[in-house]
């Protein structure tokens, strides 16, 4: 059984008139959504994505965990209802959306968190005192980053920073990329759009997670944060801290199946591990799109 504590906020920024980020943090589920194209297209976008989102967590009330195949059927979902919604209205046509989110979800051993993403909105870790980015971009400068053609740091300022590589709104429907992690007590989880990265460095980051304790006081002063640097984008911000990791009592049968070597305690490093699923390659979505 997992103990979590969050809270999250959101805001238009200081240039923009519009807020396209949309926010879900309910029991379970924790996402952020970054909507694109014109006509206040990307409100609608983002608002259907954490709408599937939020229907998913009515259907799966406080005891019932979710699975990972929940949520990337979730994902497929919102984009299906994103498309049709842009097909039904010409001027919403091509409307996209980031979505990252962490969800808690059932395993064997007990509860894990899976990470999600498709776009360049993040998930990162707060632990120890230090800030580890979880999620890797989806996006043009992501990619040159990768290839050695660019840093991190001119990756920041670069023409092409805003452009998407994978987004909602997309056909064929974009995979997500998930990650199961193990939770543990003490662990901070930060969901955020670009609105946050794109003004506030990691240390400036992990400097306002440190400093505080409460979640909701937290999202709020990234956010505050953000607005002094620019706010030149929307920014939202979930602040989602694990309490208390229970394990799961094991069944007598799972008891007795399970060799010594099992039942004993993993090292925090295993503890720590990520896995990573593989997502479809080939089910990639290759369309621009600038927000
Ligand atoms: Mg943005």
């Amino acid at each position: 059984m997992l103990t979590l504590r969050w809270g999250s906020a959101t805001d238009v920024g200081r240039v923009r008139t519009l807020n396209e980020d949309s926010v879900l943090a309910v029991p379970g589920l924790f996402v952020v959504a970054d909507g694109m194209g014109g006509h206040a297209a990307g409100e609608v976008a983002s608002r259907l994505a954490v709408a599937e989102f939020a229907r998913l967590a009515e259907r799966a009330p406080g005891g019932v965990q979710l699975s990972a195949e929940d949520l990337t059927e979730t994902v497929r979902r919102a984009n299906e209802h994103i498309l049709t919604a842009g097909a039904e209205r010409g001027d919403r046509y091509g409307m996209g959306t980031t979505l990252t989110g962490v969800g808690v979800v059932g395993v064997e051993q007990g509860e894990q968190l899976a990470v999600f993403n498709v776009g360049d909105s993040r998930v990162y870790r707060f632990a120890g005192g230090r800030l580890e980015q979880l999620t890797v971009d989806h996006s043009a400068v992501q990619e040159l980053v990768d290839a050695g053609r660019l840093s991190a740091q001119a990756a920041r300022t670069h023409p092409r920073r805003n452009v998407v590589t994978r987004s909602l709104g997309s056909d064929p429907g974009p995979a997500p990329d998930l990650w199961l992690v193990q939770p543990a007590a003490g662990d901070r989880y930060l969901v955020c759009s670009d609105g946050l990265t794109g003004e506030l460095e990691d240390p400036a980051i992990a400097e306002l997670l440190a400093a505080n304790a409460d979640p909701q006081a937290a999202a709020d002063q990234l956010i505050g944060q953000a607005l002094a640097a620019g706010g030149n984008d929307n920014v939202t911000a979930v602040v989602l801290d694990v309490l208390e990791v229970r394990a799961a009592e094991p069944s007598a049968e799972q008891t007795a199946a399970m060799p010594a070597a099992q039942t004993a305690a993993m090292p925090a490093e295993q503890q720590a591990a990520t896995a990573v699923l593989p997502s479809v390659e080939a089910g990639l979505s290759r369309t621009e799109l600038t927000h």
